[in-house]
């Protein structure tokens, strides 16, 4: 155990866990129902962990672990997106009490916007087909918690699901700060229901939407309580938020370690159910629901991410079939995603079950 601040624990990734049952250092054994950390790359490394941040960004928990000990460049825009060129996932920290995964030292708010301005869009445009799949389920999930009024989609990329909740009815609009992604929603869906910004930067009314819908976004944010609580504002008391998070405790996860496709350069928060809740529950939200989320690409699209992660064989098997017929192949799959639902606390609910 290294402590590099008196009310600040980081325990280096050679010591049991706390709480195991096991004697040796903790390597992610299956036994060990209390792991929170991946196979170490590095004791020294880990040992050498100078930690002087604010503790977990969901709790504040201080009793912090090394969860994954990559190579910490600072993030850039080339390395973010689908189009990536680099790749690396950085520091990431995993909290003891609530189990939330963090990035350490992210950027900026300021310096986020400035990324996502710049991300390179060309492949996440290539799978436009895949999304529109994904987009269709996501209406689904939406139409069996809310009906169709006025929908806020934050992060809203290229549009594709304001297009399809437009045609299930609902007024929609959208938040994007990439201006690229932002000139093609504006093809499908009329630029007047687009917003080139941040939510932060927007100016909502508030109460003023029905629902809002939050696809692979509060991964992407420094606070996710801070966050939740200026989506909750926005909200009817009546409303819904709905959101896709990448779930740490996912099986997905824990078996495929540091090479899981969801560790991401720009992901800063890793979550689980209990972080969730806790974030919602800080923002003045309920969770009424948890599913497990899926996604559709191209057999060639998911070679080329999981060969981002140095998959054994992946890379060898998109130079081969990525661009070819198998290549062109649509399958959904299961990263280890989580579906929530969530609404206001003082609102009652009806639950309509666990999605499978
Ligand atoms: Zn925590």
């Amino acid at each position: 155990m290294s402590v590099s601040n008196p009310s600040m624990i980081v325990q280096d990734i050679g010591s049991p866990c706390v709480g195991s049952t096991l004697s040796r250092p903790c390597r992610f054994d299956p036994k060990c129902d209390t792991c929170l950390v991946l196979t170490p790359s590095s004791h020294d490394t880990a040992t050498a962990l100078e930690f002087s941040g604010h503790g977990c960004p969901v709790c504040g928990g201080t009793d912090l672990r090394l969860y994954l000990d990559a190579e910490n460049p600072d993030m850039t825009h080339e390395g973010i997106g689908s189009s990536r060129k680099v790749f690396s996932p950085g520091r990431v920290l995993r909290c003891a009490k609530c189990r939330h995964g963090f990035r350490k030292s992210p950027p900026t708010p300021a310096e986020l916007s400035e990324l996502y301005r710049r991300m390179d869009v060309e492949v996440y445009e290539a799978e436009h087909e895949s999304r529109v799949q994904t987009a269709k389920r996501h209406v689904r999930l939406l139409s069996r918690w809310a009906s169709p009024g006025r929908l806020l989609d934050v992060g809203c990329a290229s549009g594709v699901f304001l297009e399809q909740a437009l045609r299930f009815g609902w007024d929609v609009a959208g938040v994007e700060p990439n201006e690229a992604l932002v000139s093609k929603a504006a093809r499908r869906v009329g630029s007047q229901r687009l917003w080139n910004t941040t939510l932060e930067e927007a100016d909502f009314a508030p109460e003023s939407f029905d629902a809002i819908t939050l696809w692979d976004v509060v991964e992407h944010v420094v606070d996710p309580p801070d966050f939740l609580r200026r989506c909750a504002r926005l909200v009817k008391p009546s409303g819904t938020i709905l959101f896709k998070i990448p779930n740490l405790d996912s099986w997905q996860a824990r078996v495929m370690g540091r090479r899981w496709p969801l560790l991401l350069p720009e992901h800063l928060g890793y979550f689980t159910r209990s972080s969730i809740r806790a974030s919602a529950e800080r923002a003045g939200l309920e969770v009424v629901f948890f599913g497990r989320g899926a996604v559709t690409f191209t057999a060639g699209y998911i070679l080329l991410r999981a060969g981002q992660h140095r998959v054994p064989l992946t890379q060898f098997g998109y130079r081969v079939a990525g661009n070819g017929f198998l290549g062109r192949l649509r399958l959904s799959i299961r990263l280890g995603e989580l579906y929530v639902v969530a609404r206001r606390a003082s609102t009652n609910h009806q639950p309509a079950g666990d999605l499978s």
